[in-house]
């Protein structure tokens, strides 16, 4: 039986390498080669925390050649480029699903590989259980596998963006110079954003902002008075027209809300804020109407729009890929990297 590596997650701090049998395709499944694995915030989050269910292989940030496909799977062929992510459609019709929101589908996640019992493409090779169900979407011809790899960033911002009220012409703030941030930047800009404004904590990422796009970068730690600083970046005594939070954490979402966003305008929830908001009084925003939008994910639609978009060069992430390591590096140079100077997405290779 032919073997593979696998980096496998057994709890939180513990991943190791294991040599497996290279997983058969049994009738209804797939399996695929990884060309590329992308650490997502959410691995390091499950090797810190343990967020995700032990036994498993992480990586649900995949691009992949497929390599055997099982009876009865129809559209796809062997050696073809592919995207392997989350969420996964889904068979049981459910509300969601069939209001055309698969992303809010409570039965995407657990089926999606590397986060819900399948296992995900920290490994070089993947079985895919249900491709006809899942979401996996091929690659166009002349796209590079390392941007495409990097559907599941820009699509969050992406999807946030469209989620929004956004208009052509409206000045938009992003707070957050992570991956999701930097995406959101390049998108508000392409998107037509008159001004668009760049909140970080570190200025060596003012460059990057301003070369995806950004008219202006505000350091929020070091800036004495951000709402004014915003107001006279997009010159408008209001306010932002719209703003993104993209940084996960109760400060930057206070940022948003009490400085940045306009009055009667949205403030996009798109980083997960996992803190309990022990700072956030409702009092001040509400006789505002500030709207506070949750935005998950995206949609498969969303990520043919943006593979669409990479093939005709509309929009491209130089510099985003950082680091390309190899599966034996995955913790230390991965999820449990601990000098992330400089460092903005990090792929593994498994070939490498
Ligand atoms: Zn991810
Ligand atoms: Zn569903």
């Amino acid at each position: 039986m032919e073997k593979m590596r696998a980096a496998v997650f057994y709890g939180a701090g513990d991943i190791r390498m294991e040599e497996r049998p290279i997983p058969k395709a049994g009738p209804g499944q797939m399996v695929v080669r990884i060309d590329y694995c992308g650490v997502c915030g959410t691995d390091m989050e499950a090797y810190k925390y343990e967020i995700v269910k032990p036994v498993i292989v992480l990586g649900h940030e995949n691009v992949a050649t497929v390599y055997e496909i099982g009876e009865g799977v129809e559209g796809f062929k062997v050696g073809e480029k592919v995207l392997c992510g989350p969420p996964s459609y889904c068979k049981e019709h459910c509300t969601a699903c069939s209001q055309g929101r698969p992303n809010i589908c409570e039965h995407g996640f657990p089926r999606t590989n590397g986060i819900g019992g399948p296992d995900g493409g920290y490994a070089e090779y993947m079985l895919i259980d249900d491709p006809m169900h899942t979401m996996i979407i091929p690659v166009p011809e002349g796209v590079d596998e390392k941007d495409a790899v990097l559907f599941d960033v820009i699509c969050v911002s992406l999807h946030a963006l469209r989620k929004s009220n956004f208009k052509f012409g409206d000045t938009v703030a992003v707070s957050g110079t992570g991956p999701i941030g930097l995406a959101a930047i390049q998108i508000a800009k392409a998107a037509g954003a008159r001004t668009v404004v760049a909140i970080g904590t570190s200025d060596p990422k003012k460059e990057i902002c301003m070369k995806y796009g950004a008219d202006a970068y505000i350091n929020a730690k070091t800036c004495s008075d951000l709402g004014r600083a915003v107001r006279e970046a997009i010159g408008n005594p209001d306010g932002a027209d719209v703003t993104l939070e993209c940084a996960g954490n109760q400060a930057s979402l206070l940022n948003c809300v009490m400085q940045v966003a306009k009055s009667g305008s949205q403030v996009m929830l798109v980083g997960i804020v996992g803190e309990p908001l022990s700072q956030l009084s409702l009092a001040p925003v509400i006789p505002r109407e500030i709207e506070l939008i949750c935005t998950f994910t995206y949609t498969p639609e969303e990520i043919r729009m943006y593979l669409e978009m990479l093939a005709k060069k509309k929009i491209s992430f130089p510099g985003m890929v950082t680091d390309i390591i190899a599966l034996e590096d995955c913790v230390e140079k991965g999820v449990d990297r601990k000098d992330r100077t400089g460092q903005i997405k990090i792929l593994i290779d498994p070939s490498i």
